[in-house]
């Protein structure tokens, strides 16, 4: 029996494409979660939080470093290996970004 044949099956073509999405989809949610990453320690000590203080947030801050979007999480020189700093977020170190 000729095995491509039964792999050219319509239903055997699509379990094979099935098993690769299942393979897919865990992988990259394990993908995004091995380059996600909080330095915790520095956060504490920096009083870091989600939320801006008086206006003043990390989109305005000259540490920030923005993510792919304006409204997508970042990074911070301040804050070495963290990769989930918001742009809305703040902290004490925040310094006013130079305007363009
Ligand atoms: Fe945000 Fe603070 Fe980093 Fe500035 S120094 S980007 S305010 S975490």
């Amino acid at each position: 029996m000729n095995d491509n044949k039964l792999l050219d099956h319509p239903r055997r073509s699509w379990l094979r494409a099935m098993s690769g999405v299942a393979v897919a989809a865990p992988l990259a949610m394990f993908t995004k979660q091995a380059f996600s990453a909080q330095n915790a320690v520095l956060r504490q000590a920096l009083k870091y939080q989600d939320m801006p203080l008086a206006g003043k947030q990390c989109a305005t801050c000259a540490q920030f470093v923005p993510g792919k979007t304006p409204k997508d999480l970042g990074g911070c020189t301040t804050i070495p290996g963290d990769t989930e700093i918001s742009p809305n977020g703040y902290c004490v170190a925040w310094i006013e970004a130079k305007k363009k």
